[in-house]
This record gives structure tokens, C-alpha cells and sequence, in this order.
């Protein structure tokens, strides 16, 4: 049966409608013989009562010779009759079912015409409502996606190249101003320590990008554990006191009790690092920041609120992208590569959470949401 399996839809289906016609055609045209025998056999029956009042017995035999020959001709049509009909339906058949799928054929054809540099392309939807259309709409949903994460792809592509480029040059900047001019043991000192702190620069987000992408390919295992979400929130703060103090600002965790989650200690730490260090950034000096951790129903939420800019609601939902910044050369200049949220929104969703921002012109609010868990 190796050649059903690879035959044509068009071909399996005339296959199907032949072998059930000539099913329902020979029970048709049985109950149909048998119908008319039976009504020559009364017609017959009838005749003998007619003759046994009086009339000839040779006129008798010759009645039943007559219909026995008229039955013989009916069954004769219909044997020959019918595979002429089946024959004559199949080949109708095969045209229809030809006809039908015709705009499968054409659908691939088209789907084959789309390839990666012409993801924008779409199959074109004649009847949104028939199966074809259905289909259509749903190889053309899959093709947006496909764009999408193409275009996601490049633009990482380039952002990552570009921000790879600038230290790099910088690097390179000081090298060739080093070697141009003989200098004092103390300027090449200097010079050396601009390069590895651009070095730094470089590695952490060589980093990180290597962290995003295996987020991206889901080789992260998470290691979860129980632990105290306001233990690791005054973790975070009392690591990053220093860049508070700095800036003269005053910095706090506010948190009535234990608040148990299961999660990734370190994983967890970065996305709440990344919020409460933008919180320092971008917070004026001087200023306070509130750390408050609390449990609200079935979560746990981390709120950092800070007093800086806030952030206007056209690039509140795209702070979180790869790369995104508001004020590129203010952000750059406080180090930042437009990594840290996105690193903290991956990490919070890895956990089964999300992070939301709320913001006003006096300060913004980033909370980070985790489905609270009893540790047992
Ligand atoms: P960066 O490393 O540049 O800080 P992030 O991904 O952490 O990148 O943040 C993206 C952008 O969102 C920042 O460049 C900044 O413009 C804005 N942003 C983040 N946090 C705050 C905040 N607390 N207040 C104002 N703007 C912020």
C-alpha cells in the first residue's frame, strides 16, 4: 500500500469517492433487480390464475420464457451499466478534486516565492472564510513572526557591532596617541589605565550579551531555591550603597517581614542589581530611593521608586528592548549599553514573573512581580 501513502490528495480522494459510489451503486442496483424479479414474479402468478380458468398452457410457458428473458436483458443493462457510470463518476470526480485543490497548489507556490529576504511578501486571502483562507491566515501569521524576529535579529546584529565599535575605537584611540610621541612613564600609565577600563567596558558587555543570547536559545538553567526576597533586596542595596553615597543619596529597604519566594538567587539578584542601579543613575543627587518589598495576594513584588526624570509613556513599553535608551549620550556616558532591562525583564520571566513601570514627571516606579511561593 506504499503507493497510497504517496499519492496525491486529488488522487486519494477520487480513489475514496469511486469505491464508495460503486458500493452504494451495486446496492442500489441489487435492491433494484431484486424489486422488478419480484414484481414479473406476481405479474406471473397473476397470469397462472388467469390460465388455470381456462386458457392454453402453451400461451403460459411462453409468458414466463418472455419474462425470464425480459430479467435477463435488466440485469444485463445493469451489470454493463454500471462500471460505465462508475468509470464516467471517477473521472468527475478526479476533475472536481482537481478543481478544489487547485488554490492549495497555488498557495505553495507562492509560500516558495517567500524567502528570507522577501519575509515582507504575504500570501494573498481570496475568502478569508473558506479553509484555504484559513490557512493563508495562518502561514501568513507565522511569516510576520518570522520577519519579526528576523528584524529583532538584525537589529541586534547592528546595535551589538555598534556598541562593540565605540570602545574599541576608544581603545585604539589611545593606543596610537601613546606610541605617537614619546611620553613620561606616568602618561603611559594613565594611558593604559584608560585601555583597560574600556577593556572592562567591553568584557561586561561581551557579557552580557552572551547571557541574553543563551536566554534567547533557553541553555539558562535556573537553579531555584527558597530564599527571602527582602534579604536579597538589602543584599543588593547594601552592594550598591557606594554608588548611592556618591551621589549623596539616601537609599533604603522597606519590608515589614520574610517574604519567601523559590528562585535564582543570582539571577534574581541581576534584575533587581540593573533596576536599583538605573534608580541611582538616573535619581538626582541628593535624592531618596525607597527599595519596598511586599507580598500583594499571590505575588511579591520588589517596587524601586526613584525622584529622577521619569519616563514618558512613548518609550515606557520600549525601555525594556535591547539597546533602547531614551537619552543615548547621557545614558552612555553613566555606562550604560541599554542592557540592563532587558537583562532584568528576561530574568523576571525566567522566574514566571514580569516587570512593569509606572512613571510621572517627579520619578518612576519599577516593580518586579514574582508569584509567591511558600518555601516549605
Ligand atoms: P542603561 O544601561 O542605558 O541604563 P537600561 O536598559 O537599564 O539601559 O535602561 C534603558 C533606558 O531606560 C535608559 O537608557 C534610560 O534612558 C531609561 N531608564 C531606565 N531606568 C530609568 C529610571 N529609573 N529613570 C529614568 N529613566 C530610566
Amino acid at each position: 500500500m506504499s503507493w497510497w501513502s504517496t499519492a496525491s490528495i486529488r488522487v486519494r480522494l477520487t480513489a475514496w469517492y469511486t469505491a464508495v459510489l460503486t458500493l452504494l451503486l451495486v446496492v442500489y442496483a441489487t435492491a433494484t433487480f431484486v424489486a422488478v424479479r419480484h414484481e414479473f414474479r406476481e405479474q406471473l402468478e397473476d397470469l397462472e390464475h388467469e390460465q388455470a380458468a381456462g386458457v392454453h398452457s402453451e400461451a403460459r410457458g411462453s409468458d414466463e420464457a418472455r419474462l425470464q428473458q425480459q430479467l435477463r436483458e435488466i440485469l444485463v443493462v445493469l451489470a454493463l451499466g454500471l462500471p460505465l457510470v462508475v468509470s464516467l463518476a471517477g473521472v468527475g470526480g478526479y476533475v472536481l478534486a482537481r478543481r478544489a485543490l487547485a488554490p492549495i497548489d497555488h498557495l505553495a507556490a507562492a509560500a516558495r516565492r517567500i524567502t528570507a529576504d522577501r519575509l515582507h511578501e504575504r500570501l494573498s486571502v481570496p475568502n478569508e472564510r473558506d479553509e484555504i483562507g484559513r490557512l493563508a491566515a495562518v502561514i501568513n501569521d507565522t511569516f510576520a513572526r518570522l520577519e519579526a524576529s528576523f528584524d529583532q535579529l538584525r537589529r541586534f546584529t547592528a546595535d551589538a557591532s555598534h556598541e562593540l565599535r565605540t570602545p574599541l575605537a576608544v581603545v585604539r584611540g589611545i593606543g596610537e596617541m601613546s606610541v605617537r610621541d614619546t611620553r613620561t612613564p606616568a602618561e603611559y600609565k594613565d594611558a593604559i589605565g584608560s585601555m583597560l577600563e574600556e577593556v572592562d567596558r567591553l568584557t561586561r558587555l561581551v557579557d552580557t550579551l552572551l547571557r541574553l543570547s543563551r536566554g534567547d536559545a533557553g541553555t539558562v538553567r535556573l537553579a531555584p531555591q527558597p530564599l527571602d526576597l527582602a534579604g536579597l533586596a538589602r543584599d543588593v542595596v547594601s552592594s550598591l550603597g557606594v554608588l548611592a553615597e556618591e551621589r549623596r543619596q539616601r537609599i533604603g529597604v522597606i519590608a515589614s517581614s520574610a517574604v519567601p519566594v523559590v528562585a535564582d538567587r543570582l539571577v534574581l539578584r541581576d534584575a533587581i542589581t540593573n533596576v536599583v542601579d538605573n534608580a541611582i543613575k538616573y535619581g538626582p543627587a541628593g535624592s531618596a530611593i525607597d527599595v519596598t518589598v511586599a507580598v500583594d495576594g499571590r505575588d511579591a513584588t520588589v517596587s524601586v521608586t526613584d525622584r529622577g526624570p521619569g519616563i514618558s509613556a512613548e518609550h515606557r513599553e520600549r525601555i525594556f528592548d535591547r539597546f533602547y535608551r531614551i537619552d543615548e549620550g547621557r545614558s552612555r556616558d553613566r555606562g550604560g549599553a541599554g542592557l540592563g532591562l532587558s537583562i532584568a525583564k528576561w530574568a523576571v520571566e525566567a522566574h514566571g514573573g514580569r516587570i512593569a513601570v509606572e512613571s510621572a514627571a517627579g520619578g518612576s516606579t519599577f516593580r518586579i512581580i514574582l508569584p509567591r511561593k511558600e518555601a516549605s
